[in-house]
């Protein structure tokens, strides 16, 4: 699942890929872009933003892309046989001489003017792994709302940008307290290292292909996707349970012996 380390890592790979080139190949399979040719324009840079990805095009337009749950972008060389996915899920074809880079499952995808872009990221609080990190302004924006669970504060991409469901639940693991805690009542000591632990956790992982919470070998993540499984570091085991505003639910792990607070109702397996 996409969350800002990936989106990093993608953003990397497009622009090693098309920074600097003439593009001479340009297909957005999107009906409302489905005309647009941006062939014989350069590539400037790609630059991601939170979870979305902004490819700078000569000419003064952007290509916004956002991944969500399951789209990729993917980069090939010439002759390589393309693998991210089955032809009809393919959103976007970018080439130039050596490289072709390809956009599978987009949900979002839209040509737009570089100037226009805070249309499209705008909303977005400090970015975890961006320039304008502000891990004062990311806490002040959390604790707005004191009376939101945490896990949710943290999904919210206004408040700061770049955290996933995945880290989501391992961040309350290293905070210790559940995802459902009211914000406003994380004790000081730890909201105050909250917004420069999620950053190095970020960091941490924005060069690494799996992504890994613990700093340990062969046990990537403390909580997340270990349902009934004994805690990494307790052995109680591991609960799962789902949160959201009713909207959209988000899968949600936490050991009950580590993380004091409240949590919905389990029943016992
Ligand atoms: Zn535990």
């Amino acid at each position: 699942m996409p969350e800002g380390d990936t989106v990093w890592q993608a953003a990397r790979r497009l622009h090693d890929a098309l920074a600097g080139e003439v593009l001479t190949r340009s297909d957005l399979r999107v009906p409302r872009f489905a005309t647009a040719d941006l062939t014989g324009r350069t590539v400037l840079d790609v630059t991601p933003r939170g979870k979305h990805l902004l490819t700078r095009v000569e000419g003064g337009l952007t290509l916004h892309s956002h991944l969500r749950m399951d789209g990729s972008w993917r980069v090939y060389a010439h002759g390589q046989r393309w693998n991210g996915g089955p032809a009809h899920q393919i959103r976007a074809v970018l080439g130039n001489a050596g490289r072709t880079a390809v956009g599978y499952r987009l949900p979002v995808l839209e040509l737009m003017r570089t100037t226009d872009e805070d249309r499209a990221v705008g909303h977005l609080g400090p970015d975890l792994l961006g320039p304008d990190w502000d891990p004062h302004l990311a806490l002040a924006n959390l604790l707005k709302d004191p009376a939101r669970p945490l896990g949710e504060a943290l999904l919210d991409q206004r408040n700061l940008a770049g955290i996933g469901n995945v880290f989501k639940s391992e961040l309350c693991f290293l905070l210790g307290v559940t995802p459902w805690l009211p914000v406003g009542e994380l004790p000081a000591d730890r909201s105050a290292k909250l917004p420069e632990l999620a950053r190095k956790l970020l960091e941490f992982n924005r060069e690494r292909p799996v992504r890994n919470t613990t700093g340990r070998r062969g046990q990537d993540l403390f909580v997340y996707g270990r349902a009934r499984r004994p805690c990494l570091r307790c052995r109680t085991l591991v609960r799962l349970a789902d949160q959201g505003d009713g909207s959209r639910e988000r899968p949600t792990y936490w050991c009950p012996a580590c993380q004091p607070g409240p949590a919905p109702f389990t029943p016992r397996r």
